[in-house]
């Protein structure tokens, strides 16, 4: 698995789970004794760890991209509603006028009604990944 997105490279990030990319803990699937091949987890994924360790880095897996849509899916209205209300409090009232300064603005210190749709984004995304990796369902 090892989402392109998030978990990166076996061994090269340990602070996040190589599953659904949360916080891991100390905690590593690694059967070559490689530690450079260790693949970290969260406590919540520990036990579907040797099912993903094999899955290709390259691109996102069917698992992955289910994850990424029902994550998606789950968190554009209300970002897209935050977006909307942090642009309408900066007297933002029209998009042909809204400005890169604006932007900038918001992206450098976005409200947290963002905060929390990227979040709700986050955890459906890690709660996916362990649902359809603990369903044993072919990835297709
Ligand atoms: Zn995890």
């Amino acid at each position: 698995m090892n989402t392109p997105l998030l978990a990166g490279a076996k061994g090269a990030n340990h602070a996040l789970c190589g599953v659904c990319a949360r916080e891991a803990m100390q905690i590593a699937y690694m059967p070559s004794n490689d530690f450079k091949r260790a693949l970290w987890t969260c406590p919540e994924c520990v036990k579907l760890l040797r099912d993903t360790y094999n899955m290709a880095p390259a691109t996102l897996s069917e698992y992955e991209s289910r994850a990424l849509f029902a994550a998606a899916k789950k968190a554009a209205p209300d970002l897209i509603d935050a977006i909307l209300t942090a642009l309408w409090d900066k007297g933002v009232t029209d998009l042909s006028a809204l400005s890169p300064e604006t932007v900038d603005e918001i992206r450098e210190n976005p409200p947290d009604e963002i905060k929390a749709a990227v979040t709700d984004a986050l955890l459906t995304y890690a709660a996916t990944m362990r649902a359809e990796i603990g369903s044993h369902n072919p990835p297709f």
